[in-house]
């Protein structure tokens, strides 16, 4: 069974940090929009999906009547039998918004908090502030949407080791099922970018991002949450399966402007933004712009980077599997040389990084790199 990723582009702000695909939703043909996810989402090969993952963008920018079409097709048109998550901001989780998606089958809620500083989210030009984070966490509690994942991010303009330890108090009251805890990365084209570039706004160096990194997972394992991934932490019945779905590098179909799948093998990237992707929606009933087929070599590269991300590591027997061909013996003096580095573990099964290849993640991954 597969996993799907459906992309809403809409926001009601734009954050100075984010890259995604998106776009301010004031003025913008949202209706029109929905029409062509429908319809692409009719192009699946496939109705019943082990997960589905509703992001954005944000897809709670949509109307209650917007919602409710995409909610409504899904319900009508596909099976999910395990996770259905809906990302939400804080501001926008409304009564309303939340009973139609507890009334049409959501179960999770992955909530964009990023931080409980207000002049930290002011300079992230987030929508909400601290007291929304608050009220929507009690509406989700009280309408019974409780497993909620909350999305945090360290290593922001201005932000001290104070700041984290005041999220982690936060974090063991509300005790949410999951956390996302990402450092904040500065892509091109972002408005910090710019102002970086400018001299206007300073973040801190590598060692104190990998100081605050460090900061993040002892806090979070001291109150009870165990790392599952780089940047995730919850317990097992929590852990995010349709996020494994991508760690495990399963296949997966992705619709919407700007998304992505991975499908028998080959990963299709669809057009955007969102006036292109509706156009070509309408006039071809396709939105896919480009299809890479992987060699095997790439395939068995990504398994690695991917699967190293998880605590639990890669799978020796689903490599096996999936390539026919032990992973000792494929990766034999690669595994050596990061063994006598001790950046990963071998317990017979699985092959995992060690704390200390965490942090230097980029050059285990660099070692499994037998292409080009
Ligand atoms: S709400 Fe999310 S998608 Fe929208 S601008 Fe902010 S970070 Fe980007």
């Amino acid at each position: 069974m597969k996993s799907l990723y459906i992309h809403i582009p809409f926001c009601n702000r734009i954050c100075t940090y984010c890259d995604f695909t998106k776009v301010l939703i004031k003025n913008q043909p949202v209706d029109d929009y929905i029409d062509a996810l429908i319809m692409e989402m009719k192009t699946l090969e496939h109705k019943d999906f082990k997960t589905v993952y509703v992001g954005g963008g944000t897809p709670t920018a949509l109307s209650e009547a917007q919602l409710e079409r995409l909610l409504k097709f899904i319900s009508e048109n596909f099976t999910v039998s395990g996770e259905y998550t809906f990302e939400a901001n804080p501001d926008e989780v409304t009564t309303g918004k939340l009973d139609l998606l507890k009334n049409y089958g959501v179960n999770r809620v992955s909530l964009g908090v990023q931080s409980f500083n207000d002049d930290i989210l002011k300079v992230l030009n987030r929508s909400h502030d601290f007291d929304d984070i608050f009220r929507s966490i009690d509406h989700l509690e009280k309408i019974g949407l409780s497993n909620y994942s909350m999305d945090l991010m360290y290593n922001l303009p201005g932000e001290t080791f104070n700041d984290i330890d005041t999220s982690l108090r936060y974090v063991e009251e509300l005790k949410p099922k999951h956390i996302s805890w990402y450092s904040l990365i500065i892509e091109p084209h972002t408005v910090f970018y710019n102002e970086i570039k400018k001299g206007r706004l300073k973040i801190d160096d590598d060692n104190k991002e990998a100081e605050k990194y460090l900061h993040v997972m002892d806090g979070l394992q001291a109150i009870g949450y165990p790392q599952y991934e780089i940047s995730n932490f919850a317990e097992k019945e929590y852990e995010s399966e349709h996020n494994k779905t991508y760690w495990r590098n399963d296949n997966y179909y992705g619709v919407g402007a700007g998304a992505h799948g991975y499908i028998n093998n080959e990963r299709y990237y669809n057009v955007k933004p969102v006036p292109h992707y509706i156009k070509s929606m309408n006039e071809n009933h396709s939105a896919v712009k480009e299809t890479i087929e992987l060699s095997e070599t790439e395939k068995i590269e990504e398994e690695m980077f991917l699967g190293l991300r998880m605590t639990e590591g890669v799978s020796k027997e689903r490599f096996r599997g999936k390539f026919n061909v032990g992973l000792d013996e494929y990766y034999k003096d690669e595994l050596s040389f990061l063994k006598d580095k001790k950046w990963i573990t071998d317990d017979g099964r699985h092959i995992a990084l060690t704390d200390s290849g965490r942090m230097v993640g980029n050059e285990v991954f660099i070692a499994f790199l037998k292409s080009s």
